[in-house]
């Protein structure tokens, strides 16, 4: 046990001691200080601290006027003119205008009231010809193809890029019957198999949901472009193999034809190529039945012996829906869970200890939103957050604004975040401020309404005040209302 430090009465809080100058202090200056005499420097700095803290907004309430993580329950016809409002695809404009509740104006435009603002923006959206038809359809690309949901029709067609490379033992008639082949196997396997179902009736095509249509676009050329797979035909025997990231498969040259798997079970093969091209992953490895992944003990299924598109195997549609549609939530129907999804708002706990010699016991809070609706390479959804860092052990705290990337979209349920931002430290009697800029990276799961995993995170403070610090901890993440599947009132019968 370390004797208490006496602080000197000559001390003043310019000179920073060395032992104290960071916000995660060496464990042995915590004990008590001496007993300062009433009124004394330490004590007023200390009153004045105490009082700048009590005037400071709660660090997870002070996010900008503009950040809504829409908790209030919202009237029909706000939900109304959100619909609207999404249709116009304007993912900018979701932070001002999401959860709006102004004054009413009335258009003859469309059969429902729009906020004056909207109704503005609305307005001008429309002087494009051709507009109104547009606003019902969101484009997007993903992982390796493209998609167009009409919010209207109820349909989405998603399509693929193959760009093949043949032996030169195949020629040109041959090429095309193989290509041809490749169309109708991916076509006919993985189209029109399960409707993607909005959990909450006041969402786009509630309730019988949402059909899906494969394209499959056969090209016999070198790839071109950032989206797209070059399929390499061989006469050598090969089982097919899908590899990513690089986006490239090999296709022996009778996968044309299905391929018996024994037992009366026949697959076609360039349609299980499909799937990868999804990025699912096969079920009839040890490692699948090692794990009891779904569909791990399934031979029909499509990802493991057979042809049979099951619900688990449209969740990357319904995840291109509810990513699209914000604040709603698609599942295939045969499939209950909705845990899927990038969340719209969302709240998290992180508790750890730095690593050093005195470890400190930390508690981080986030709340964060997704930054609009679409992915980033079709893979990461960007958010942008608040949050704060309070070391348990001395009270202090550093807060500031954040900006991440999740990747969930990857390999379900497979979780990763990784978010930095700029997390201010205020200078107290014992330290100076710090400016400190956190790398944060969790990976773990993602269950339904929320995620879990394992954090490490590092901070470094940039005004050179404070070393680099080490913490690794445990991260929970909760799904706020709002970005939930149950936080919409349902639509009244008509
Ligand atoms: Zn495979």
């Amino acid at each position: 046990m370390h004797a208490p430090e006496i602080h000197s009465a000559t001390t003043t809080h310019r000179s920073y001691p060395q032992t104290t100058g960071s916000f995660f202090p060496p464990a042995h200056i915590q004990p008590k200080l001496a007993v300062n005499e009433p009124g004394d420097v330490h004590e007023q700095e200390a009153d004045a601290m105490a009082d700048r803290v009590m005037r400071m907004p709660a660090p997870v309430m002070g996010l900008p006027a503009s950040y809504k993580p829409a908790i209030q329950r919202k009237c029909e016809e706000c939900e109304k003119e959100e619909k609207l409002q999404r249709k116009t695809d304007l993912s900018a404009s979701d932070f001002a205008t999401s959860s709006a509740i102004t004054p009413h104006a009335k258009t003859n435009t469309h059969d429902a009231f729009i906020p004056a603002h909207q109704l503005a923006q609305s307005i001008q959206m429309s002087a494009a010809p051709g507009n109104m038809i547009q606003r019902a359809v969101h484009n997007g690309t993903d992982w390796a193809g493209r998609y167009e949901f009409n919010d209207t029709a109820c349909t989405l067609n998603y399509s693929q890029d193959w760009y093949f490379q043949f032996p030169d033992s195949m020629d040109a008639t041959r090429r095309t019957a193989y290509m041809s082949a490749a169309e109708s196997q991916v076509e006919g396997v993985w189209s029109h198999k399960h409707r993607l179902i909005p959990t909450a009736g006041s969402c786009p095509c509630s309730p019988d949901g949402v059909d899906v249509a494969v394209d499959l676009r056969t090209h016999n050329e070198a790839q071109r472009g950032r989206h797209g797979y070059s399929a390499n035909v061989t006469t050598a025997p090969t089982t097919g193999l899908t590899t990513l990231p690089l986006r490239d498969m090999t296709l022996s040259d009778t996968h044309d034809t299905p391929v018996n798997m024994g037992d009366g079970i026949t697959q076609q093969r360039i349609a299980h190529e499909f799937g990868h091209a999804l990025n699912m992953r096969d079920e009839y490895t040890g490692w699948a039945s090692f794990w009891g992944v779904p569909g791990h003990n399934d031979r029909t299924s499509i990802m493991h012996s057979g042809d049979d598109v099951r619900p688990r195997h449209y969740q990357p549609f319904a995840d291109i829906i509810s990513n699209t549609v914000e604040g709603c939530t698609y599942r295939p129907a045969g499939l209950t869970s909705s845990s899927l999804v990038n969340p719209v708002a969302r709240f998290g706990i992180t508790t750890g200890i730095t690593l050093d010699a005195n470890p400190q016991f930390v508690v981080d809070l986030r709340l964060d939103r997704r930054l609009g609706n679409t992915d980033l390479l079709g893979l990461f959804t960007p958010r942008l957050g608040f949050e704060t860092l309070m070391n348990t052990g001395s009270g202090n705290f550093m807060f500031g604004p954040t900006i991440g990337f999740d990747l969930n979209r990857f390999q379900h349920p497979i979780y990763l975040d990784v978010h930095t931002g700029l997390l201010y430290d205020p200078a107290d009697p014992t330290r100076p401020e710090s400016l400190n800029i956190p790398l944060s990276l969790t990976a773990g799961f993602r269950g339904s309404g929320f995620s879990g995993g394992v954090n490490y995170t590092g901070l470094v403070d940039v005004l050179g005040n404070s070393g680099y610090s080490h913490i690794l901890g445990v991260n929970f993440m909760f799904d706020l209302p709002g970005g939930g599947p149950e936080s919409r009132t349902p639509p009244p019968v008509p």
